[in-house]
């Protein structure tokens, strides 16, 4: 089975949780990642990107390759 790895902006990765049979998990710190167990180191790297959004620019995270994307161009 091809397990998806998550490339998370905080510099850690998450796995499919298997266990759970949905939702990522962060390898680093074993939170599901958008949960509120997320630590706010792990979150603040993420609610960023949505705060970007909110605010009309086109920076953008890639979960695939760990990166910071603009979809203006
Ligand atoms: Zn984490």
């Amino acid at each position: 089975m091809m397990s998806f790895i998550m490339k998370l902006p905080c510099g850690s990765d998450a796995e499919f949780d298997y266990a759970a049979g949905h939702g990522y998990r962060c390898t680093s710190c074993n939170a599901v990642v958008g949960s509120v167990g997320m630590p706010s180191r792990c979150k603040s790297q993420i609610n960023k990107y949505d705060v970007l959004k909110a605010l009309g620019s086109s920076i953008r995270w890639n979960y695939e390759t760990g990166q910071e994307v603009d979809v203006s161009h």
